[in-house]
């Protein structure tokens, strides 16, 4: 169903933020203190929560905030949205409801993340929002595409229906973009059959469906020619970006996105990081203490405020991620800061016992420098309580597991950690989380409390 108004609404907010991507710095600073200021403003008066935690902060400048957790956010979910008629368990119950309607109570889209990293948060857009963000998604993509210039879009990801990938798709198909939606459990020949079929002009995939359907399309097996290739929701790895290049040249464009601020970055078609969508959210890189880390530094969290996200403010709330800004400017002439890497996830890093007492944390990294370039079309570590498994999907060339597995003991030894069973196996495919992504790092445990 063609909803005219959300329609038009997108098209005009499209327009508006593309041409905010012409500012000069000063421009932006102006920007965001103006929406800052209204939307701590509209939190103050609407929200029974805001006005606790920020009491007596009223003029205190953005980063004297206190910060906001996930799990602070779903405890006050009631009190914190800025509309008297919302409620969680009614939301619930709503998505719980196979007949339910578009919207929720007529006017919000809700979206929630897979609860893979602890409980699932529920996130509420009105709308104009949801318009806006749409519109982010469609100014800021690197391709030669609008309502106007209709392109063939292909897109392999949840079929969660709340998944905020999912909620996106349904939405590009009910402005009348012509959308391939494929669930990423759907078995592979399927997928590769119903690609050739459709020969989608934009493919949008995780990257560890995107590193698959690369060795399809030079195995011969996948005949595409997508003109972009858009990356998301996982860490996007040197050599899956290889192996996509090698499949369909340099197309690749990394998008970074939460399903609780929508898109955060995107790349732009100099491919030396990803613009963070300044004008529409301000992202602060912060340390263990919240306090800002310089470019060229990794952080260890990222606090994020949407600025025009009004129904269910969220300022300064915490994205357990940990990325680097770039100290370079971008030659595109962008105003916007880049982001030149995303080391992990922090659910991404592994802790181990050392030795002599205490725990060391084992980033992401260790791993994929060992296994990223082995002949395989995916890879997984989970940690388990038996120790440590090596997962290794389809594997093209004889590998010699006991390398592999002396290799990661050696790696983790120079940790100083006390060296769990390390067990390499082979598999035909990467286990996925409900929402059909496949973390190339991820724990089992109970989560410690650190
Ligand atoms: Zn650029």
């Amino acid at each position: 169903m063609v909803d005219i108004t959300f329609m038009r609404d997108v098209i005009v907010k499209q327009r508006q933020f593309k041409s905010q991507e012409h500012w000069n710095r000063k421009l932006l600073a102006e920007h965001q203190q103006r929406m800052i200021h209204s939307l701590r403003g509209h939190a103050n008066a609407h929200s029974p929560f805001y006005q606790q935690f920020h009491t007596g902060l009223s003029d205190a400048p953005l980063d004297q905030l206190p910060v906001l957790t996930k799990a602070q956010m779903m405890e006050q979910f009631d009190r914190l949205v800025t509309d008297r008629a919302v409620h969680l368990e009614d939301i619930k119950r709503y998505m719980e409801n196979p007949e339910r309607s578009r919207y929720f109570l007529g006017r919000y889209v809700i979206n929630a993340t897979s609860g893979s990293s602890g409980h699932p948060a529920v996130v509420l857009w009105s709308r104009g929002e949801w318009a806006a963000t749409m519109a982010a998604a469609f100014a800021r993509t690197p391709m030669p595409f609008s309502l106007f210039q209709k392109r063939k879009m292909a897109q392999i990801a949840s079929t969660t229906a709340f998944h905020m990938s999912a909620q996106g798709g349904t939405s590009a198909r009910n402005l009348l973009l012509p959308t391939l939606l494929l669930a990423a459990t759907e078995p592979l020949e399927s997928m590769v059959r119903r690609l050739n079929d459709w020969q989608p002009d934009v493919l949008i995939v995780y990257a560890s469906m995107g590193r698959i359907m690369a060795d399809e399309q030079v195995a011969g097996r996948l005949k595409i020619a997508p003109q972009t290739v858009m990356v998301s929701s996982e860490v996007l790895t040197a050599e899956t970006r290889r192996r996509i290049e090698q499949a369909w040249g340099p197309r690749v464009f990394n998008n970074y996105a939460t399903t609780e601020a929508s898109g955060l970055a995107i790349e732009c078609d100099q491919h030396r990081g990803m613009h963070v969508m300044e004008d529409l959210v301000l992202v602060e890189n912060v340390d263990k203490e919240n306090q800002p880390v310089p470019p060229g530094v990794f952080g260890d969290r990222l606090l994020v405020t949407p600025l025009y996200k009004r129904a269910q403010p969220l300022i300064r709330y915490v994205i357990e991620d940990r990325v680097r800004f770039s100290s370079e400017p971008c030659p595109c002439g962008r105003p916007f800061r880049l982001i030149d890497a995303i080391e992990g996830r922090a659910q991404e890093v592994l802790a181990f016992p050392k030795a002599d007492g205490g725990e060391v944390r084992v980033h992401p990294l260790l791993f994929h420098t060992l296994l990223d370039l082995l002949p395989v079309s995916g890879w997984q570590v989970v940690q388990e309580a038996d120790g440590l498994h090596i997962l290794l999907a389809r594997v093209h060339d004889a590998l010699d597991g006991r390398q592999i597995e002396s290799q990661v003991r050696q790696a983790l030894a120079a940790q100083e950690a006390v060296v769990p069973p390390i067990q390499v196996q082979q598999v035909e495919a990467i286990p996925q989380t409900i929402a059909g992504k496949a973390p190339l790092v991820k724990s089992n445990l109970a989560r410690a409390s650190h």
